[in-house]
């Protein structure tokens, strides 16, 4: 038995909640991949995990800085041979839990449709548990998840102008 996870809305703490039990998985035995969307760069969690933790495997599908510019071909591309590279994990079995770090982003730019993520979803290996994160869920997307947490921004100093921070933004 498995369940699916989003994680989504405007406030801080959706990759970082998937993170959280990715180390509780791994604790308690599971294999996990991270698959990123949209993202490039290695953030501290992701370098972090990559040196130190074996039996979790991360691996990113986009460029640097995509979120600053429209998506180029190569965007699209990247995320296209991400989410055919997800359907075969969803699907083998081999992971206790698969994270699909700002999947919704991806569908966002238009990258992969909600229908095609949804379909891997539901392809997915029974024992395999399942977690999106991202701004923006579509409402099918909403209405696939078993479980939906809305990150609610009430305050964050980005307002103020503070930029990411390494370690604890990025
Ligand atoms: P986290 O990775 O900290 O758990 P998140 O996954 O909920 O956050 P995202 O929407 O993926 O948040 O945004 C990535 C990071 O960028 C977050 O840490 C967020 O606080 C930060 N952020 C979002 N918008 C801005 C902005 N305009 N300026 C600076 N930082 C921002
Ligand atoms: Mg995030």
């Amino acid at each position: 038995m498995s369940y699916v996870h989003l994680y989504t809305g405007n406030g801080k703490g959706k990759t970082t909640a998937a993170i959280g039990l990715a180390l509780r998985a791994v604790g308690a035995g599971r294999r996990v991949y991270i698959a990123q969307f949209v993202k490039g760069q290695r953030y501290g969690e992701i370098a972090y995990i990559d040196r130190r933790i074996p039996t979790i495997t991360t691996h990113r599908y986009g460029s640097e800085c995509f979120i600053e510019r429209k998506p180029t071909p190569d965007d699209i591309s990247r995320a296209a041979e991400g989410l055919e590279e997800v359907r075969r994990i969803l699907h083998n079995g081999r992971y206790g839990l698969v994270i699909l770090d700002e999947a919704t982003i991806a569908i966002y730019f238009g990258l992969f449709t909600s229908a095609e993520l949804i379909d891997a979803i539901n392809d997915r290996h029974p024992d395999t548990e399942v977690v999106i994160t991202g701004r923006y869920a579509t409402p099918d997307l909403i209405a696939a998840a078993d479980l939906v947490t809305d990150m609610q921004e009430v305050k964050h100093y980005y307002t103020l102008g503070v930029e990411a921070r390494p370690g604890i933004e990025c």
